[in-house]
């Protein structure tokens, strides 16, 4: 069984320190994919970001494999080594050229969405005006299926994302999205997103984020109250989990240079008051309590599984080749 989860954030710099991954791999992970920038984020920064984080991987081949394929996982998790992927949140890094995203694959990222929060050229954003897909969005959406990456859905707004879903000729995920039917917040999903998502053959993973949890303490049993929901509407194999835990760490200081407004990318309007800093996160250790939260929520061991990482792992096989 391979344990998936979808998105972890580290301090976007390229020195960050790979602890709270160690400690991901300690509760039971084998596969993390890591963001390694938002459409907030600069160029120089994302690369610089990209550069770091490959060299502390490969400074640790005892500890660490950068996958391109789901057997790069499996055999790391029988080595004892926890496999990593890189991920996007958002087109404008892609500088509006469809050749960049098969640039990116070739640096480590696995998966990406195009809109973070806000409207760009290539696609909305889920707390801005409503905006399609835009031809340049479709040319994006054939770009990231010829390069072998996961089309990624989370933060994009509704009508863009079900462009997305309906342009795709491979299963796309929602990496870190939970449903609006339990908790109201503009970055929650549909369930028509959801059965879209479904359709494709896709995954719609969990996020342990309070705000969209609904929850101040979140924990494994929020987690597996919304993948419960998933589950019963379009069925266990379409459910995954990507905490989505943000880790800060002392003296290292992330903020895009530059007048930077947080205000803009997380509105007050959206209910972030001030900023995401206010929301929590599901502990790390929420991965080794999991299992027995989703058979609380109904499911059975091998349903809880799929959840954990067995679909995701399907739907890689399928994208990455
Ligand atoms: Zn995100």
């Amino acid at each position: 069984m391979i344990v998936w989860e979808a998105h972890a954030c580290l301090p976007l710099h390229p020195r960050a320190d790979f602890g709270p991954i160690d400690r991901l791999h300690a509760a039971g992970c084998n596969y993390v994919s890591i963001n390694i920038g938002m459409d907030m984020n600069p160029l120089s920064q994302v690369m610089s970001v990209i550069g770091g984080f490959r060299t502390t991987i490969a400074a640790h081949p005892d500890r660490y494999v950068l996958a391109s394929h789901v057997e790069d996982i499996e055999r790391a998790a029988e080595e004892g080594k926890l496999a990593l992927g890189f991920d996007l949140e958002g087109a404008m890094p892609l500088l509006e050229q469809p050749a960049m995203v098969a640039l990116y694959r070739d640096l480590g990222v696995r998966q990406m969405h195009f809109a973070y929060n806000r409207n760009n050229s290539v696609a909305g954003g889920c707390h801005d005006e409503v905006q399609g897909l835009t031809p340049l969005g479709r040319k994006m959406v054939a770009a990231v299926n010829e390069a072998g990456v996961l089309m990624d859905c989370s933060h994009t707004g509704r009508r863009s994302s079900l462009d997305i879903m309906e342009a795709s000729v491979k299963p796309v995920i929602f990496s870190h999205s939970n449903p609006l039917a339990l908790v109201e917040h503009g970055r929650n999903v549909t369930d028509e997103q959801i059965r879209a998502c479904a359709a494709t053959g896709g995954v719609i993973c969990v996020s342990g984020v309070s705000g969209f949890l609904g929850t101040r303490t979140p924990g494994a049993d929020d987690v597996a109250r919304h993948a419960a929901y998933i589950a019963e509407k379009v069925g266990v194999e379409h459910v995954g989990v990507g905490l989505d835990i943000s880790f800060h760490e002392e003296g290292i200081d992330d903020t895009p240079p530059g007048d930077f407004d947080a205000t803009y990318w997380w509105p007050k309007s959206a209910g972030y008051d001030r900023a995401i800093q206010r929301m929590t996160y599901t502990p790390i250790d929420t991965w080794s309590v999991l299992a027995p939260a989703l058979e609380r929520a109904g499911m059975t061991v091998a349903e809880a599984a799929l959840v954990m990482g067995g679909n995701m792992a399907r739907v890689a096989r399928v994208v990455w080749g």
